[in-house]
């Protein structure tokens, strides 16, 4: 929608905004129109395609044989976070890892925000880029936080960050990538037009990681080892330009967050950031929902909703920064990855697991005899389960390791549902 909008206002003779779904929401249809915006609706003609000058691709979309004929022929495929990089003056920070992107995004944004920059924070998370154009956020003196994900990195052309920060890179998106070199390579584009004057930003502790840097034409920073620029002592983080922040000052939790504070510190200050502002973000910002959230105590068992936990990575970092016996909810839609890792830890930590949804057959196989588990067909049964499962003392842990796509529409609507039957527990246990 935003990008259509976007080529229409920049001058396009013709747009038409093309959609598998046969019609879209009244209220859309409408402004879509209104702004003289074609549609074509209920398939992907390939003739459409064949006669567009430019095909602006939204970031879920798979490779489609008309999109992949088009642009053998030479038509201009793009994504819509290209299209948006045409349209900004500001000073791009881009963050992509396979997890921790979102939460490094708000911190990165926040603390632009407080040192006084007009600061527009969107792309893969909340808005998108081609929303923005227009904004004064997006003008030289401004700045554009931007969480960018492997699809939107596969079709940029011309794209530049600034500042590129890379987090990580565990088995994610295997369904769609076949193999660890191809998404790994996807996010490697973050890289790929950066000058000597930006800044590549990555983990010291992370040979791949560091590796992919040294690809990037930018000047390479790292935190959290010995040599990097920011790095733990005893009792804070130490950014040698720019000096100590406390970390018992710091609201998010868990090894993974400090690493997230440290990527956002490094980031920030290289953007623009000032201490004081830095500083104030890192001591107020409590997470956002759905990572590791406090959802309530019921009969002496805590419940947290880690429904983000969309990979097994994610979900093993969950499971490390618990500690007490924990009763795990995983499962959904299968990604391709192995379970074994989580398999492990739940050796030493688990009370037992409640399978769910499409995965479950997968994780059960993975779980052989480890540990007690029981497939659930509901959310609020997986809770009722958990909840007879767990003894006093014990968590139980919304983890899923797994996408939501198979019961939800998406990870958020996941983490509800398991609120929602946590309440109905605690009311019933009244
Ligand atoms: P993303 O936007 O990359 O999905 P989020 O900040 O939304 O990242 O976090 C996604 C999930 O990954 C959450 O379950 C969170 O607890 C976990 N997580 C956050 N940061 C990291 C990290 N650096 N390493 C591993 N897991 C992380």
């Amino acid at each position: 929608m935003a990008a259509a909008l976007v080529a229409k206002a920049d001058g396009a003779r013709e747009v038409v905004l093309n959609d598998q779904r046969p019609a879209l929401e009244d209220a859309l249809t409408a402004r879509l129109l209104g702004a003289g915006v074609g549609l074509s609706l209920g398939g992907h003609p390939e003739a459409l395609f064949a006669v567009a000058d430019t095909v602006v691709l939204s970031p879920g979309v798979p490779p489609l044989d008309p999109v992949e004929a088009a642009a053998a022929r030479g038509v201009r495929v793009i994504g819509e976070l290209e299209l948006g990089a045409w349209h900004t003056r500001a000073p791009v920070v881009a963050i992509t890892g396979t997890n921790g992107k979102s939460t490094v995004t708000t911190l990165v944004g926040e603390m632009l925000a407080a040192s006084g920059f007009d600061t527009f924070v969107g792309g893969n998370l909340g808005t998108p880029l081609c929303e923005a154009v227009g904004a004064r956020a997006l003008e030289a003196e401004g700045r554009c936080v931007l969480e960018v994900s492997s699809y939107q990195l596969e079709t940029i052309v011309d794209f530049r960050p600034s500042v590129a920060v890379w987090l990580n890179l565990t088995p994610d998106h295997l369904d769609r990538y076949g193999n660890m070199a191809a998404y790994g390579a996807a996010k490697a584009r973050i890289f790929l037009n950066q000058r000597p004057e930006d800044h590549a930003v990555v983990p010291g502790d992370d040979p791949l990681m560091v590796s992919f840097a040294r690809g990037s034409a930018a000047q390479i920073h790292t935190y959290g080892a010995e040599q990097s620029a920011v790095k733990l002592s005893e009792d804070a983080i130490v950014d040698a330009a720019h000096g100590r922040y406390r970390l018992d000052a710091l609201k998010i939790r868990g090894s993974h967050n400090v690493g997230n504070a440290m990527a956002a510190v490094l980031a920030a200050r290289l953007a623009g950031a000032t201490h004081e502002a830095i500083a104030a973000v890192l001591g107020r910002f409590p997470g956002l929902p759905h990572r590791m959230q406090f959802v309530a105590s019921v009969g002496g068992v805590e419940y947290f909703d880690d429904s983000k936990a969309t990979n097994v990575g994610a979900a093993l970092k969950a499971l490390e920064g618990t500690d007490r016996p924990v009763v795990l909810i995983a499962g959904g839609r299968d990604k391709g990855g192995s379970y074994e890792p989580l398999v492990q830890l739940l050796r030493m930590k688990g009370r037992g697991v409640v399978t769910l949804g499409e995965a479950a057959p997968l994780i059960e196989s993975a779980l052989g005899g480890a540990v007690p588990f029981e497939r659930a067909p509901t959310m609020a049964a997986a809770v009722r389960t958990a909840h007879r499962m767990a003894r006093a003392g014990d968590c139980v842990l919304l983890a899923p390791a797994c996408s939501s796509l198979d019961m939800y529409p998406n990870y958020a609507a996941r983490g509800r549902d398991f609120a929602d039957a946590v309440r109905a527990l605690e009311g019933g246990s009244q």
